[in-house]
């Protein structure tokens, strides 16, 4: 890809602070962190969504992230807590077309905040209505 910024640092084209590299992923921290020490985990190579990725990639990279997770919690950095997030589409706030794990320490007071409500409690019949489309779905693509 030849606008993609993930794709440049990769390449070693733009800068980037790398706390984790190997033939299929990279990790870096990103330039608008939430909390000291957010960081991204990527693959290597050009992906925009989830659903592009091999799974054997798709392993890789929540090991990794799960690595970074730990050595977030021995950097020495504050860190009481770990949240993940990986925005897959527009609609869940993707920005960078190329897929990324966020992997952020949290702490008590700390400014990231989650706008959404909880409240909502459908009915086990309804739960199970929509567990169904999910489950056909999932049996079709493993086919
Ligand atoms: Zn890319």
């Amino acid at each position: 890809m030849d606008d993609c910024i993930f794709c440049d640092i990769v390449a070693g084209e733009a800068p980037a602070s790398i706390v984790y590299e190997d033939e299929t992923v990279s990790s870096f921290l990103t330039t608008g962190p939430i909390n000291p020490g957010h960081l991204l985990v990527i693959p290597k190579q050009h992906k925009p969504l989830l659903s592009d990725l091999d799974e054997e990639t798709g392993m890789h990279i929540f090991k990794v992230t799960m690595q970074m997770a730990k050595a977030l919690r021995y950097s020495g950095l504050q860190c009481e807590g770990i949240n993940l997030f990986l925005a897959d589409g527009e609609a869940a706030f993707q920005d960078v077309f190329h897929v990324h794990m966020h992997v952020f320490p949290r702490f008590q007071g700390d400014p990231f905040k989650i706008d959404a409500s909880w409240k909502n409690k459908p009915s086990r019949q309804e739960l199970d209505k929509i567990a169904e489309h999910i489950r056909r779905a999932d049996q079709f693509l493993q086919q």
